[in-house]
């Protein structure tokens, strides 16, 4: 041991790190989902998840990887299906890994399975936000997405949120069949009247094989004109931000203050590990290697993404999981990628250093994307509102720059 950085550098993990942890759980399934959830089944298998997530958790953890913990997402499924456990997922972390005093903990939630109690559990357990699931406050729409609550259900979870103290969260969606710009208009008020300090805003993507995408292939119902959902992506635009909601990622808005510091360590390039069945995680190759994530790694691999088996019982027994080996140009390309979905955008610098100077200069001729600050210490480049609603044409060119 030479010097005290040495004796730091072991007491210190590397570096901070972000955790998803994956609940596999949820009551039925919505008519337009692909996430990976099964029905809630009986105390037992609820349990043997738990467990599993706890030794996953441990397992990073015995390697002091990947690091202190800044922020916590237990997402799923519906975590809240499983009541206090969830809590016990937040427990499982602060045992297995170093999570930061008063760390970043959202906990996701659907509106039938949040009460007062649980709220008060999650509060004291030192949950900081919960993410509910709320999708339109407009029954007939709700039941086209085929989701279980009534939108007097989301509004008395809002509620029980916000009494407990915690920051809500409401998650929305827009280009629904059967919704009129009128009933956008009313779910957008109806979120603003929670108190939520934080709005996600995503457009329905029909993806293959779900029963809603089977039945607007199949004639049985009728889609959504691609420029009316634009009109409702703007419309939440303008409609938030009059209530001081602003926009700080391409779906996502804020009150000051009150953005995801979890979702935003996605934006920015940080490592975030995925706990749990069918979970994702980004890490750089040191970290990978440590780790295990792969046999073999690349020698010009800087970072690795992984995937979990989308299967309880394959992750379980450890089956495989995806790994995907980025060299340091694609790293940087995906870094520039990322920051165009921010408001703030991405600095001029590390566009030159992607090599992405040329391809951001055609997307602003077509005026999807512009740069700011020019003459300035921080000439920036961002996504214009033209730009917000191509989304897939900026990142896709960003990404790929040569197709
Ligand atoms: S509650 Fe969420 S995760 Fe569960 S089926 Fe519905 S959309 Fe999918």
């Amino acid at each position: 041991m030479s010097s005290i950085e040495d004796i730091a550098g072991l007491l210190e993990p590397a570096f901070p790190a972000h955790l998803y942890v994956h609940v596999p759980f949820c009551r039925m399934k919505c008519s337009y989902c692909d996430f990976y959830s099964v029905p809630i089944g009986n105390k037992d298998q609820i349990d043997v998840v738990l467990r599993g997530i706890d030794a996953e958790l441990r397992q990073w953890g015995a390697l002091r990887l990947p690091g202190v913990v800044e922020t916590l997402y237990v997402g799923g499924g519906t975590p809240t299906v499983i009541g206090p456990g969830a809590l016990q997922v937040v427990d499982s972390v602060r045992n297995g890994m170093p999570l930061r005093a008063g760390a970043d903990i959202t906990v996701e939630a659907n509106p039938d399975s949040v009460t007062g109690e649980l709220m008060y559990v999650f509060a004291m357990g030192g949950v900081t936000r919960v993410s509910l699931g709320v999708q339109s406050f407009d029954e007939k729409v709700i039941g086209v997405l085929g989701r279980v609550h009534t939108p007097e259900e989301a509004v008395s979870a809002a509620e029980t949120i916000v009494a407990a103290g915690m920051d809500l969260s409401v998650d929305l969606m827009c280009g629904i069949p059967g919704q009129s710009l009128e009933s956008w208009r009313e779910t957008l008020d109806a979120a603003i009247g929670t108190g939520a300090a934080h709005v996600s805003v995503y457009p329905l993507t029909l993806e293959e094989g779900t029963p809603l995408e089977v039945a607007v292939s199949t004639g049985l119902v009728e889609p959504v004109d691609p420029d009316a959902a634009a009109d409702m992506m703007m419309l939440a635009e303008d409609v938030l931000a009059a209530a001081g909601i602003e926009r700080y990622e391409v779906a996502n808005y804020a009150r000051p203050g009150h953005e995801s510091l979890h979702n935003l360590a996605y934006w920015t390039g940080d490592h975030y590990i995925g706990i749990g069945p069918a979970a994702h995680g980004m890490v750089d190759a040191a970290t990978a290697r440590s780790a295990g994530l792969a046999e073999a790694l690349a020698e010009d691999t800087v970072r690795v993404r992984f995937g979990n088996a989308p299967d309880i019982d394959e992750w379980l027994f450890g089956g495989r999981r995806t790994v995907e080996q980025l060299t340091a140009a694609e790293a940087m390309r995906e870094d520039v990628m990322l920051g165009l979905r921010l408001v703030r955008g991405v600095d001029a610098t590390a566009v030159a250093a992607a090599g992405l100077d040329a391809t951001l200069e055609d997307l602003a001729r077509l005026e999807l994307v512009e740069r700011v600050g020019e003459g300035g210490p921080h000439a920036r480049w961002r996504t214009t509102a033209k730009g917000w609603l191509l989304g897939n044409e900026v990142f896709g060119r960003v990404w790929s720059p040569d197709e």
